[in-house]
């Protein structure tokens, strides 16, 4: 059964998008079955795959709504050996529809239990606020990955989603724990960045991530091209550093299981 992990930062621009779609590709690289459910309204995560997210007939807004399947929604990706459940702006109408409805925290985990048997890893990139959505897959996941940029302020945002992931253990998914945190956009030239990036091994010991995501022109080139970056420059810093965090997240899998 597919170990499901929410990436996930209420901060914008952290780099969720940008790991979701490349840990998605790299997973699949390594004979993994991967679903990346794009959860932003933004559909970053689905143009990011190569899918146009304007012309798409149902997205995952339908499956949360429940009236239709996430098997029925899911497409594969041009770019990579994964499937993706896409996203469009129709899904920032969700957030109010769902309040109705009941266990409106449980509907996408509801929606996933059909195809989870299908995948090795499923991915889920969440919008940049702790809203019902990002509940939903904090519902939904066995596990949150926490990518952030070791910079002054970052650290404060961490205890909101900390105490938000505290606040959901105790209520909703009893066995929701953090698989890790990333470390992105990483310039070892910035003396703030390495503070920072050693502060975070202090309080978090081994749940940041060894690998470490620099920052990489042709990750941020990738998205323009609508493919992840091992698709547009296998060889390129980004890809390999990808490459070696989908090692890591294998590995602390089979810790799990
Ligand atoms: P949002 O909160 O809006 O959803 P996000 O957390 O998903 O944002 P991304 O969209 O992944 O963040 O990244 C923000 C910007 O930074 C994008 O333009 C992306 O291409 C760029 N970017 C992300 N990671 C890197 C990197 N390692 N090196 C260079 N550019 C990067
Ligand atoms: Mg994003």
């Amino acid at each position: 059964m597919a170990r499901v992990l929410a990436i996930t930062n209420q901060k914008g621009g952290v780099g969720k998008t940008t790991t979701s779609v490349n840990l998605g590709a790299s997973l699949a690289t390594a004979g993994k079955r991967v679903l990346l459910l794009d959860l932003d309204p933004q559909g970053n995560a689905t143009m990011g795959s190569g899918i146009d997210k304007r012309s798409l007939p149902a997205t995952v807004y339908q499956v949360l709504l429940g009236t239709k399947s996430a098997g029925a929604v899911r497409v594969k990706s041009p770019k990579g050996a994964y499937d993706v459940l896409p996203a469009n702006r129709e899904l920032a109408g969700a957030e109010i529809e769902m309040v109705d409805l009941s266990h409106r925290e449980m509907r996408l985990k509801t929606a996933l239990a059909e195809i989870r048997d299908e995948y090795d890893f499923i991915l889920i990139d969440c919008p940049p606020a702790l809203n019902l959505l990002t509940v939903n897959a904090l519902c939904a996941s066995d596990a949150v990955m926490i990518p952030m940029q070791c910079e002054y302020y970052a650290l404060e945002g961490l205890s909101d989603l900390v105490n938000t992931i505290k606040k959901v253990r105790s209520k909703l998914n009893p066995h929701l724990e953090i698989d890790g945190l990333l470390r992105t956009m990483f310039d070892p030239r910035n003396t703030l960045g390495q503070q920072v990036s050693d502060q975070l091994q202090q309080h978090f010991g081994d749940k940041v991530y060894r690998t470490v995501i620099p920052r990489n022109i042709r990750l941020a080139e990738a998205p323009s091209h609508g493919t992840p970056v091992l698709a547009y420059d296998r060889q390129s810093k980004g890809a390999l550093a990808y490459l070696a965090l989908a090692g890591e997240v294998v590995s602390r899998q089979s810790k799990v299981e």
